[in-house]
C-alpha cells in the first residue's frame, strides 16, 4: 500500500438478508485529503461509515487505518481512540449548556474522564478549546447557550466536539443539509481548512457545495465505487450521469 494511503477499504462486503448493500467496495484515501462521497439513497454510504467505524459488522473484506491498524477487530470505542471521529447528519450538541461547555464535556469525555464540569481544565484543555472555537468560528459565541445558535452554528459546534480530541479523521454525513447559502459557504471554508492536517470524508447530496470543496469525488452505487475522480469528470461520466445524476 502506498505510505499515503490513511484508509484502506478493500473488497469489502455486506448483505442483508441477501441485499447486498456493500459488493466488493474498494477505498483509498489519503492522509490529508478532503474526499466527498456521494450516491443516490440506498448506495451504501451510510453502511460503510458504519463499517468503518466499527457500528456496524461486514461479512468480509479489510479496513485498514494509519499505519496498518486492522479497524475490522476493533469496536466503536477503540476505533474513535484510534482518531477516527464521525459527525452525523442532525446536530447533537447539549442544548442547555454553553458553547464552552459543549466543547469541555467532548474533552472530558473523550479523556475518559467522568463528563463533569467541576473538575479543573488543565491550561493545555483551556487553550486547545479556545483553539478550537476560533477554527468554528464560534469564539464570540462561547457563554452562549448552545439552544441558540442557529442550526448552521450548531453543526460547527458539533464539528468542534470532535476536534478537541485532535482526530486524524473526520466523517462528516451531509453538513450543509438545512444550512442558509452564508452558512454553507463557510462550511466549505471550515472543511477545506481541517484537510491537510487531517483527512476528511464527506457524504454530501449537494452538488454545488461538493464541487466547491472536493478534488475528488466518489460515486457509490449498489453497493460498489461506480467511479471516481475530479467534479468534472464526475459530472460528464456517462455511467454516473445515467444512474445517478440523471435523476436529478
Ligand atoms: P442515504 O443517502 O439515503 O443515506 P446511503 O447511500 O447512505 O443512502 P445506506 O443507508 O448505506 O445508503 O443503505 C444501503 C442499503 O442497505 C439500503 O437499501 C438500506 O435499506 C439497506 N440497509 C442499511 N442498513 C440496513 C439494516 N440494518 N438492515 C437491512 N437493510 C439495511
Amino acid at each position: 500500500v502506498d505510505k499515503n494511503v490513511i484508509l484502506y477499504v478493500e473488497d469489502l462486503n455486506l448483505s442483508f438478508d441477501g441485499f447486498k448493500a456493500l459488493n466488493h467496495l474498494n477505498l483509498y484515501i489519503n492522509d490529508g485529503e478532503l474526499r466527498c462521497l456521494i450516491g443516490a439513497n440506498g448506495a451504501g454510504k451510510t453502511t460503510l461509515m458504519d463499517v468503518i467505524t466499527g457500528k456496524t459488522q461486514c461479512d468480509s473484506g479489510s479496513v485498514f487505518f494509519g499505519q496498518n491498524q486492522n479497524l475490522l477487530n476493533k469496536d466503536e470505542a477503540e476505533i474513535a481512540q484510534l482518531g477516527i471521529g464521525r459527525k452525523f447528519q442532525k446536530p447533537t450538541v447539549f442544548e442547555e449548556q454553553t458553547v464552552f461547555d459543549n466543547l469541555e464535556l467532548s474533552l472530558k469525555t473523550d479523556k475518559g474522564v467522568l463528563p463533569t464540569l467541576f473538575s479543573r481544565l488543565t491550561p493545555t484543555q483551556i487553550d486547545r478549546i479556545d483553539n478550537v472555537l476560533h477554527i468554528i468560528g464560534l469564539a464570540k459565541h462561547r457563554f452562549m447557550l448552545a439552544g441558540a445558535l442557529s442550526h448552521g452554528q450548531k453543526q460547527w459546534l458539533e464539528i468542534g466536539m470532535l476536534l478537541v480530541s485532535d482526530p486524524r479523521l473526520l466523517l462528516i454525513d451531509e453538513p450543509v443539509a438545512g444550512m442558509t447559502p452564508q452558512e454553507t459557504e463557510r462550511t466549505a471554508e471550515l472543511l477545506t481548512s481541517l484537510a491537510g492536517e487531517r483527512t476528511v470524508i464527506v457524504v454530501e447530496h449537494d452538488m454545488e457545495f461538493v464541487r466547491s470543496i472536493a478534488k475528488t469525488v466518489t460515486v457509490l452505487h449498489q453497493g460498489s465505487v461506480l467511479a471516481e475522480g475530479t467534479m468534472d469528470q464526475i459530472q460528464s461520466n456517462k455511467d454516473v450521469i445515467e444512474v445517478y445524476l440523471g435523476e436529478q
